[in-house]
């Protein structure tokens, strides 16, 4: 079967909840209570005052929520404000000058939903959820700010206004269709102000009462909502948590304009969302975010029609002003190439991989190798045609971005026919994934696996060269040239890795966070392998994944295991929690409904070096209720 399809997780706000299970669960450990006898405020607060960890010093406020599970970062506004362009529409630029990696804002949703991991609830389910919870003035009120999709009618304007001449009707209907609320912004509102949000938590705060219409609210959180199959993963690792789907509001993050090349990205840690610059930003420079999808790896058409429909207007983007100068045939030979790998060439794969048990090995191998140099030959041929038209190397890449699918597929096959991945095909997607999806957990993960094969193939060479200590000379300078080479390669995979850790994470002490970060991650993947070949298997065997872990400085080893029963049988519906800020309270409203059972993993903990087992598993619970 294919490896899991951890490589391309990008969700479109109106993307259906998936509806094939996502394979891995992370151990919740919750600390029982009672355990360790004394849990007492006073117990606690002797707690808090422990030292913390050396590196705990460095690290900036908002990122204790990466391993702190209790952890509320108070909502931050960075260098940016909201600005009204001359097409209507909001976006966001920077106010000063920002670096790469900077954040930007700490985000509260206004609205949030979660679900089982792998389907997150949908946008109706949303939907619904916000209807019932009914919006207080304040939210309904900064809701009116957000972008909508055009209305049916607003989108009917635009097809008839671009037969009609006069420039003022023109612009009505743009401004129309583009920003129905088309007013001008609270000035606490202008400059994102924390005093603002707080009104939105204090109640109406003097905000006028404004009221969402069902069909407005959908509109809303068609262009406005955030959705992804699960929180970020290391972090869930790292605070013990399961990473869930997930669908919200937030209001910063539905601010921010696309970008088919966008400049930020964002990361989900339970309900907060953290927001990064991913590259240097002059003042003035709107900071884009991608509002598309995996839509953004498509050709430019199908970017356009998006883009159009949920924002009533086309892309402007570099990107798109790009590929627009492209001939229409090399244009053509792109969206083949990108049709073919999001369809035909993956059923071929998948089906020669499940006939493989029926038929003969060898034809098998035949069909597989027939599909990879098929896939290899055609993008070969758009790499040429493109290499006529753009001569410089990033032009081609931000246009090949519309192909990426194939190039994923690429090094997919190499992974699923040889030993070890070609690590070029790898080095090519990260190229590819920094352009659409800088900092995006896709592009982490691929920088990682470049990052890993390109260390782990140096340390191979290094066995290579000591072995062949007494050969000939001539096999000796070889062996060096290609060390050379090698040392260039992995220095520029730990560039790229290093890159996608902080475009993600932002700029964290090396020390503490960033190992834990990475064994999370590790795990997280491990486990997805797991419960993949688990599925594969019929659940024969419960697999097991371990993670060592430091906690309060003591080495731990978490052991999980894989109960089968529960994805094998999806229920209805999830265990879904809603949270809506309303009146000064925070209401909270848990539906906890029967049915899905997610309850895959269960957590065995014994602390390293071996010991009775209870005894273990009791000190492991007292030092999670410290942490
Ligand atoms: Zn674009």
């Amino acid at each position: 079967m294919l490896p899991c399809s951890g490589h391309l997780l990008l969700h479109a706000p109106s993307r259906p909840a998936r509806a094939a299970r996502l394979c891995c669960q992370a151990a919740k450990i919750k600390p029982k209570k009672g355990a360790g006898g004394k849990k007492g405020f006073g117990a606690e607060k002797q707690q808090k005052q422990e030292p913390a960890e050396p590196w705990e010093e460095e690290v900036l406020a908002p990122y204790k929520v990466y391993y702190k599970p209790n952890f509320k970062p108070p909502r931050y506004t960075g260098p940016i404000e909201p600005k009204r362009f001359k097409d209507g529409s909001i976006g966001v630029v920077a106010a000063e000058e920002v670096t790469g990696a900077e954040l930007l804002s700490v985000s509260q949703p206004l609205a949030f939903l979660e679900g089982a991991m792998g389907s997150p609830p949908s946008v109706e389910d949303l939907h619904v959820a916000m209807l019932e919870a009914e919006l207080g003035p304040a939210v309904a009120k900064i809701l009116s700010y957000l972008p909508h999709k055009p209305s049916p009618a607003a989108a009917a304007g635009t097809s008839s206004s671009s037969s009609t001449d006069d420039p003022q009707q023109q612009q009505q209907q743009q401004q129309q269709q583009v920003d129905p609320t088309a007013q001008e912004l609270p000035p606490s509102m202008m400059h994102l102000q924390p005093a603002f949000w707080g009104q939105v938590q204090q109640g109406a705060g003097g905000l006028a009462a404004k009221k969402v219409g069902s069909k407005q609210l959908m509109r809303l959180l068609q262009a406005s909502c955030w959705s992804e199959e699960f929180q970020d993963p290391a972090a869930a690792q790292v605070r013990h948590e399961r990473p869930q789907g997930f669908i919200g509001v937030w209001p910063e993050l539905a601010l921010l304009r696309h970008s088919c090349a966008p400049n930020s990205s964002v990361v989900v840690v339970g309900k907060h969302m953290l927001l990064h610059a991913t590259a240097d930003l002059d003042p003035g420079t709107e900071v884009t975010f991608n509002k598309l999808g995996s839509v953004i790896a498509a050709p430019l058409a199908a970017r356009q029609a998006a883009h159009e429909e949920l924002f009533g207007r086309p892309c402007r983007c570099s990107r798109c002003s790009l590929e627009a100068t492209l001939p229409q045939e090399t244009a053509q030979q792109l969206q083949a190439l990108h049709a073919a790998a999001d369809g035909e060439w993956p059923q071929r794969l998948q089906a020669a991989l499940e006939g493989a048990e029926e038929t003969d090995p060898e034809e098998t191998a035949e069909l597989l190798a027939e599909l990879q140099a098929e896939v290899a030959a055609d993008i070969e041929e758009v790499d040429a045609a493109l290499a006529q038209h753009l001569p410089d190397r990033e032009d081609q890449l931000a246009v090949l971005c519309g192909a990426y699918a194939a190039y994923d597929l690429a090094w997919q096959m190499e992974e699923v026919l040889a030993e070890e991945p070609d690590l070029d095909k790898l080095a090519n997607c990260v190229a590819l994934l920094r352009i659409f999806a800088r900092g995006s957990e896709s592009h982490l993960y691929t920088a990682l696996i470049l990052h890993q094969g390109v260390t782990s193939r140096a340390e191979a060479m290094v066995g290579a060269v000591q072995a062949m200590a007494r050969k000939t000379q001539a096999r000796q300078r070889r062996l060096a040239a290609e060390m050379q080479r090698m040392a260039a390669s992995g220095e520029a995979a730990s560039y790229a890795y290093a890159e996608a850790l902080s475009c993600r994470y932002g700029m964290l002490p090396q020390e503490g966070l960033v190992p834990q970060l990475e064994q999370g991650l590790a795990m997280f993947y491990a486990g997805l392998s797991a419960l993949s070949a688990a599925q594969g298997e019929g659940l024969d065997e419960v697999p097991e994944v371990t993670r060592n872990l430091t906690i309060d400085g003591i080495p731990v080893t978490v052991v999980d295991t894989v109960e089968g029963s529960a994805f094998a049988q999806p229920g209805e519906e999830g265990s879904q929690e809603v949270v809506q800020r309303k009146g000064g309270k925070q209401q909270q409203q848990q539906q906890q409904q029967r049915g899905l059972r997610v309850d895959w993993l269960e957590a065995d903990v014994v602390e390293e070096g071996g010991g009775e087992e209870a005894d273990a598993a009791e000190q492991q619970q007292q030092l999670l209720a410290r942490s």
